[in-house]
């Protein structure tokens, strides 16, 4: 879907962060809400900073859990603890709009709730450096 221009952008921050084009390590979140393919985004990233000369940087994609507030309760829980089987969750990930017809608050049963967390992309961290194995600091 969007993986590559994502990955652009991810690109281009973390070149802008390490000014000297040497980039060692991104840490990217991924909200669990997010229609991401990780593969797809992990390939992009490396193909990208490749062509901008930076060689041996670590991908990193961690999962940031969606969590949902109840707007008629309060209640808030996440989406580990909402029982959905395989095909549910898969049609989640790929239309994060989807989880306002699968799941309802624990607490109330209602429909209407907000997504606090897990639906957006964060670079969690750059560390910049040479890349080169071995090197000592
Ligand atoms: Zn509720």
């Amino acid at each position: 879907m969007h993986e590559w221009a994502l990955a652009e952008a991810i690109a281009r921050y973390a070149e802008s962060v390490c000014s000297s084009r040497r980039v060692s390590k991104i840490v990217v979140k991924l909200g669990t809400l997010q229609a991401i393919d990780r593969e797809v985004l992990s390939f992009a990233l490396n193909a990208i900073l490749e062509s901008d000369g930076i060689r041996g940087a670590e991908i990193v994609l961690e999962d940031e859990e969606a969590v949902f507030r109840c707007r008629r309760c309060g209640a808030t829980w996440r989406y580990s603890d909402v029982e959905l089987d395989e095909a549910l969750r898969e049609a989640i990930h790929f239309l994060p709009e989807a989880v306002h017809s699968f799941v309802r608050c624990p607490r109330c049963g209602s429909r209407d709730f907000e997504v606090v967390k897990g639906r957006g992309v964060e670079v969690a961290e750059v560390v910049c450096g040479d890349g080169s194995e071995g090197g000592s600091h």
